[in-house]
């Protein structure tokens, strides 16, 4: 088929990372096609908790994790949860993910993030300086709360991970909760603090701001459905549902969860699969809320956005189709009315958004193996919006022919071949 269309880059996705990418690239001098299917942030980028989690460096997939999982899937509204119907789909990821989380396989994902994570904390302070984006973050403080000392001392492996990344923070009791964030149920007297915690306001809004920058400097929104993507002797091209074909010498796959079968057209077979997230947004004037509050033990987040009180987390695997179920959502807020007494939980907004994720927590970021013109940027799970920066410039150096700053093997889409 003819191409009906040429140009320099084209970057198929508008969540965070693909708006990021398209800011970085125009600045680079590139000519930016940014091609959506449905509108900027439409997927996971649209909803998540806006919390840059640079001192978040252990990936998921840790030696002893299977340990905890029989206990967590017999509460079926717990931190975790596998859809029945989807269970066959998921056990080849599963089983990855229990591969990634022996000794060796672990400290080597370790190693990677840390280094990602560098990166990613270096691009973002001089995206958080751009005048037009300053207003999107606001360092608030991060506590970590744990019911037990017990859980605490479980998780001093992770907390001794962060420290090795350079992060800073230190151990917190009941007087300095009191003090950090007034109206915590009593149960509460073990938690970490982390100063430099930074929240993105309305991460929807960030995305959108992001792509408004590239379209400004020269870029250009596309609508439609990249179905395929196929290579010339020069660049590549994207295979559009509605039979149009776009070509052009780069083109960067940042389409979150959905990104499997665009890298499969080009023979990369991934075992990415999604890890569907819930939250309720509650109204700003529902509780005064000083800081993000990780309740490590029942794996959800409260956040302070700008205009709302976000809370949300857990993990349910159960693919791309199935309808979401928002008792997960009320579970959640059942229990943040427990912790926090005061917070009013009515008029809320429910979300469900899908984590884009790969068995070992490192998102894919590197050329195709068909051809170095196909670049992948996606598989970011828990971590999408903290990475985005740090993604961005590795996409515009690969895009640029400019060595990384650092090695990209680990998130090459071939390590699971
Ligand atoms: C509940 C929840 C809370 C979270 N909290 C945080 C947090 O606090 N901090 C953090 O760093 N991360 C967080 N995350 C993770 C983060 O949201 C994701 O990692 C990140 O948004 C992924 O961004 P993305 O651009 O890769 O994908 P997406 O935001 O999903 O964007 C993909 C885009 O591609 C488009 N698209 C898909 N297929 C096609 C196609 N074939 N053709 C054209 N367009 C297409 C979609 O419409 C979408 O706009 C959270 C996630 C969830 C679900």
């Amino acid at each position: 088929m003819q191409a009906s269309n040429s140009c320099d880059v084209i970057v198929i996705g508008a969540g965070i990372i693909g708006a990021m990418s398209a800011w970085y690239l125009q600045r680079e001098g590139r000519s930016v096609t940014l091609l959506e299917h449905q509108q900027i942030a439409h997927g996971a980028s649209q909803g998540n908790a806006g919390i840059l989690a640079f001192p978040e460096v252990s990936p998921m997939a840790a030696p002893g994790v299977f340990r905890k999982v029989p206990g967590w899937l017999l509460d079926p509204l717990g931190p975790l949860s596998i859809r029945p119907a989807y269970l066959a789909q998921i056990t080849p990821w599963l089983w990855r993910f229990w591969r990634a989380s022996r000794p060796q396989a672990y400290a080597q994902s370790l190693a990677a993030q840390t280094q990602l994570m560098h990166l990613a904390q270096t691009e973002m302070q001089q995206v958080m300086r751009e005048r037009a984006l300053q207003s999107y973050f606001r360092q608030v403080g991060t506590l970590d709360l744990y019911d037990t000392e017990a859980s605490l001392q479980a998780a001093q492996k992770d907390w001794d991970n962060r420290a090795q990344a350079g992060a800073q923070f230190h151990r917190v009791g009941r007087t300095d909760i009191d003090h950090l964030q007034p109206g915590l149920a009593p149960q509460f007297q073990h938690g970490m603090f982390t100063p430099d915690g930074t929240q993105v306001g309305n991460p929807r809004q960030l995305t959108q701001a992001l792509a408004q920058l590239a379209l400004q400097t020269g870029a250009v929104l596309t609508t439609g459905h990249a179905r395929a993507l196929s290579t010339t002797p020069t660049g590549a091209q994207v295979h559009l549902a509605d039979g149009r074909v776009l070509q052009a010498r780069t083109v960067v796959v940042a389409c979150g969860a959905w990104s499997k079968p665009l890298a499969a057209s080009l023979g990369d077979k991934v075992p990415l699969d999604t890890e569907r997230g819930y939250n309720t947004t509650l109204p700003l004037q529902g509780f005064a809320l000083q800081r993000q509050l990780y309740f490590n033990d029942h794996a959800f987040v409260v956040t302070p956005l700008a205009d709302g009180i976000r809370v949300g987390g857990a993990v349910e695997l159960g693919g791309l189709a199935l309808p979401p179920n928002f008792e997960r959502s009320r579970a959640m807020l059942g229990k943040a009315q427990r912790f926090l007494p005061q917070l009013d939980i009515q008029g809320g907004t429910q979300w469900m958004g899908f984590r884009p994720s790969m068995p070992d927590s490192l998102p894919v970021i590197g050329t195709a193996s068909a051809t170095s013109n196909v670049i992948y940027a996606f598989g970011h799970g828990h971590l999408g919006l903290t990475q985005s920066a740090g993604t961005a410039r590795l996409v515009a150096d690969l895009a640029c022919q400019r060595t990384p700053p650092l090695a990209l093997a680990p998130f090459s889409a071939a390590r699971f071949a």
